[in-house]
């Protein structure tokens, strides 16, 4: 172990960046992370995440023991399968999930802000909110300074790019790695869960994650978000003594405003929507949501009309185009500052997580003087690009504009061709249990680092 104080800058305080400041930081670094949102409430960062192994194994690693346990007990309800559904609210599939109840092999459902409010806790002196990244510059000594609009600066040992899909620091440090549209708008909307929406899902959609597969590439996602506490924030009768414990002293609940919801999303290929789609309102994309599924089934239409318009955001979907490793130097990158993919394996975040945990591992090792620090920055990035640029081609595969689904003739043989393979896993208990087995898999329930 040296005593030097080898100091880190993160840029960006979301999902990768925050969890690293807190692995970082309980291995003893230096660390700062500078992030552009104003507050820790600001910001819309979208609504359910779905934390699978790779993210829950992640979050033990680098959270402090109450914390972690804090993470699980702001997690909504798990799912307990994953449906795929017709426009017709038919189920073609019903793929069992294992759900996380105490260890980190199963699914976890949570808010996004609440996620976020989790990361931030007890932060207080580590996160700066309100500095956007322009640039950095490399000193003569080696070390590198990070300049903010605000026309403050900061200097460390090591730069990491933890700022999302469109990194300043990408596209200074690694000018050639492109971040491409994938083809894909995607509309999202939350309305309350109240004994009205609740009744509009089947309950085995509503106790799990829906999937609807419709006509022309049109294909909805639908999650029912249940949490802990009610809709004043207190903790709901019968949640166990630790975790209402846990909720009780958690600070973050303060400034959490997540109440029980059902979130929909659709999305199809961009040609598909018109021109103007990411200039429309709330409403109006609501609107166009009900103008794009006209037979499908009242429930869900009706689903998609009471939307809250407030909550409602289009989003052009994004992907990175992978890049061969380049040389290694004391700036590294991880999340979606490097692998953007498109949401189809729902790993994004989860994948930040993983490198997260794998760039403290290898940071801690060279602080422990078993590893130089090139050799553990070089080892990160070369796993990291790996399996990230992985997740990124297995992603757009699944949810890119150029597959056959949305294709004009050739779209109608592909679902069809969908509908028939479900339709026989559902009769067919072996070839089920392979396919749910291929989702746990996906989402590093067989891994264990
Ligand atoms: C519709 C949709 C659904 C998804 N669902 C899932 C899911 O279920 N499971 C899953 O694993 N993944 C999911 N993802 C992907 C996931 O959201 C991302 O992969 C994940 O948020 C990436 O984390 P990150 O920390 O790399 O980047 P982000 O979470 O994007 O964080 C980047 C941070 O950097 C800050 N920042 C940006 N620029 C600057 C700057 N110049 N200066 C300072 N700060 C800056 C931003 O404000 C932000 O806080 C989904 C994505 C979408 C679009």
């Amino acid at each position: 172990m040296t005593d030097n104080p080898f100091r880190v800058l993160i840029i960006g305080a979301g999902t990768g960046g925050a969890a690293l400041a807190h692995g970082l930081r309980r291995a003893g670094f230096d660390v700062a992370v500078y992030e552009r949102d104003r507050t820790r409430e600001a910001g819309l960062h979208g609504y359910r995440v779905g934390i699978g192994p790779d993210g829950s194994r992640a979050l033990r690693q680098l959270l402090p023991p109450e914390l972690y346990e804090t993470f699980k007990a702001t997690c909504a309800r798990p799912p307990r399968s994953f449906v795929m559904l017709t426009e017709r609210l038919r189920t073609s599939l019903e793929l069992p999930l294992r759900p996380a109840v105490e260890d980190e092999s199963g699914e976890r459902s949570v808010s996004r802000m609440t996620l976020r409010q989790v990361l931030f806790t007890g932060m207080d002196d580590v996160i700066r909110f309100g500095k956007t990244f322009t640039h950095y510059e490399r000193r003569p000594d080696g070390r590198v300074t990070a300049h903010f609009a605000d026309g403050t600066q900061d200097t460390g040992d090591l730069l990491v790019a933890a700022d999302g899909a469109g990194s300043r620091v990408r596209a200074q440090y690694l000018p050639h790695a492109r971040v491409e549209d994938a083809g894909i708008v995607s509309i999202a909307a939350k309305l309350p869960l109240t004994e009205e929406t609740r009744a509009l899902l089947p309950p085995h959609v509503r106790d799990g994650i829906g999937l609807v597969l419709g006509p022309r590439g049109g294909t909805c996602i639908l999650h029912t978000m249940e949490f802990p506490w009610d809709r004043e924030g207190r903790v709901k009768d019968g949640v166990g003594g630790n975790d209402a414990g846990l909720l009780a002293r958690w600070p973050g609940l303060l400034f959490d405003n997540t109440r029980d919801y059902i979130n929909w999303g659709f999305w199809a290929s961009t040609d598909k929507f018109p021109a103007d789609v990411m200039r429309r309102d709330g409403k109006e994309l609501i609107d166009l949501v009900l103008a794009m599924t006209p037979r499908w089934h009242p429930g869900l239409r009706r689903l998609f009309a009471l939307g809250d318009p407030t909550t409602c955001f289009p989003i052009t979907i994004r992907t990175s185009v992978p890049v061969p490793q380049w040389p290694t130097t004391n700036i590294t990158l991880l999340g979606d500052a490097i692998h953007t993919m498109t949401p189809g394996q729902g790993v994004g975040a989860n994948t930040a997580l993983r490198d997260a945990a794998l760039l403290t591992r290898n940071l801690t090792a060279h602080r422990e003087g078993r590893l130089g620090l090139h050799d553990a920055i070089r080892d990160y990035e070369t796993r990291m690009i790996r399996y990230g640029f992985d997740a990124v081609r297995a992603s757009k595969k699944q949810t890119g504009g150029d597959q056959p689904i949305h294709k004009p003739y050739i779209g109608r043989v592909a679902l069809a061709g969908m509908r028939a393979s479900f339709f026989l896993a559902s009769r067919v208990p072996s070839v089920r249990q392979r396919m749910a087995d291929a989702l746990h898999a996906q989402r590093g329930g067989d891994r264990d680092d």
